[in-house]
C-alpha cells in the first residue's frame, strides 16, 4: 500500500522536499585545485552542497521522468507535472527556480 500525501500537506516553501547533500564533485569543499589553480566546483557552484529535487509526496529522489510527467516509480507511485507547487518550491531558498532536472 502506498500512502499518498494530499497536496495541502506538501512542502511548498523552498527548498520543499528537495534534499540538500554534500557535493560529491568536490568532496563538499566547494572548489578544487588543478594545476596549481583553484576553481569553483561546477557541480555545486562553489556551495559545497548539492540540491536534489525529490518526489513532492514522499521525498524520494529516485523519480523517473516520463514525457511531461514525473513518476515516483520506485517510491510511492505519485505522479506530478512541472507546474506542481511542491515541485516548483524545490530550489535554493532566495534563488530563482532551476530548470527542470
Ligand atoms: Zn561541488
Ligand atoms: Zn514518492
Amino acid at each position: 500500500m502506498a500512502w499518498i500525501a494530499p497536496v495541502n500537506e506538501m512542502l511548498t516553501d523552498p527548498p520543499g522536499r528537495a534534499v540538500i547533500l554534500p557535493c560529491g564533485g568536490c568532496a563538499a569543499k566547494g572548489s578544487y585545485t588543478y594545476g596549481g589553480e583553484t576553481y569553483a566546483c561546477p557541480d555545486c557552484q562553489g556551495r559545497g552542497q548539492a540540491l536534489w529535487r525529490a518526489c513532492p509526496a514522499c521525498g524520494d529522489v529516485a523519480f523517473d521522468k516520463r514525457g511531461q510527467m514525473y513518476v515516483c516509480a520506485a517510491g510511492c507511485g505519485y505522479r506530478w507535472g512541472e507546474d506542481h507547487p511542491a515541485w516548483l518550491a524545490q530550489h535554493w531558498p532566495g534563488e530563482a527556480k532551476p530548470n527542470a532536472a
